[in-house]
């Protein structure tokens, strides 16, 4: 559970996100009081703090809609060059990503090991928008848009899908089946004549450990697992992820900042990771001590129930 064992680091440059999706907890905590983005001296403290490090991989976006930074461009770069990452990879639902931004990505990315994963849960406009909140047309425009560019640049594009959710879920008013989705991408590549295709990625739903099911006025889920003992999720010993405060948190899941540990404005790293709070969260996170039922991994689906 050491420092040196990070490997892969998100960083919220801004917690603004265009999206509203169903099972996610950002439209209420980011109308309330978490609203914002990152500052430049926030920005350039956590890439100070984070040059120590050697990472495989950065995501400069965590629990947002990346392209919703101004800055995210020469953000990302700063990032993946000072942690020496063998990886740069963006998660977005393409709202925001118009001819100009797509451009100023594939300058980005061109040279570096890269994935842009693209959010697109449904297949049909209605339920598209039921479920992301969002244009349905504009998003698909500008996904389509950057799978043209990558016929030509050296792009990798993933589009995901969280369809079905597993059997009992609460989703499943709002799922879209594997083979539909497959079906719908294909009948867009042979229209547009998309040669190099993107991956292609359905899973069931991720339900941001269930939390957020109020909001939509489906009950929460009780929590899935009585204790952590058997859970060996790599987000607790492998991942590091900042908020644009320069706060970290255990994980991604955790939109209410219940697992708070450290501030990056008053601690390095090397203090964070022997602090008590970490010791505390991560023996927590693995079942080594006592924990409340509704601790944030007791309700997580991730990672067992996602694959
Ligand atoms: S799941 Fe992602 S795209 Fe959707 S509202 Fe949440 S942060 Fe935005
Ligand atoms: S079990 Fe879930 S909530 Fe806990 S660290 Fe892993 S992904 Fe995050």
């Amino acid at each position: 559970m050491a420092l040196h064992d990070r490997r892969t680091a998100h960083v919220q440059t801004t917690f603004v996100c265009s999206g509203k999706c169903i099972h996610c907890l950002y439209p209420r905590c980011m109308h309330s009081q978490y609203h914002g983005t990152m500052s430049d001296a926030v920005f350039q403290t956590v890439l100070d703090r984070l040059a120590s490090l050697t990472l495989d991989t950065v995501y400069p976006c965590l629990e947002n809609e990346p392209f919703a930074d101004p800055a995210i461009f020469e953000r990302a770069d700063a990032l993946f060059n000072t942690c020496n990452a063998l990886w740069l990879k963006f998660t977005t639902n393409a709202l925001l990503l118009d001819a100009k931004k797509r451009k100023q990505l594939a300058l980005l990315l061109e040279g570096k090991n890269h994935e842009i994963q693209i959010i697109f849960h449904g297949t049909q406009k209605e339920h598209y928008t039921r479920v992301m909140g969002i244009p349905f047309s504009e998003s698909l425009e500008n996904v389509l848009g950057l799978l043209l560019l990558a016929q030509d640049a050296e792009l990798h594009v993933t589009v995901c899908c969280a369809g079905q959710g597993p059997a009992g879920s609460l989703f499943q008013n709002y799922s879209c089946s594997k083979e539909a989705f497959f079906l719908f991408w294909e009948s867009l590549f042979r229209k547009h004549n998309i040669r190099k295709r993107p991956r292609m990625r359905y899973r069931p739903y991720l339900d941001r450990t269930g939390s957020s099911l109020h909001r939509s006025g489906i009950h929460m889920l009780p929590p899935i697992r009585e204790d952590l003992k058997t859970l060996h999720c790599l987000r607790v010993p492998e991942h590091l992820h900042v908020l644009h405060t320069g706060e970290l948190v255990l994980c991604s899941m955790d939109y209410e900042r219940g697992t708070l540990f450290g501030n990056l404005m008053q601690n390095d790293l090397a203090g964070i990771f022997s602090s008590e709070a970490w010791n505390l969260l991560s023996d927590s996170a693995r079942g080594l001590r006592a924990t409340p039922y509704d601790f944030l991994c007791k309700r997580c689906l991730y990672p067992e129930r996602a694959m």
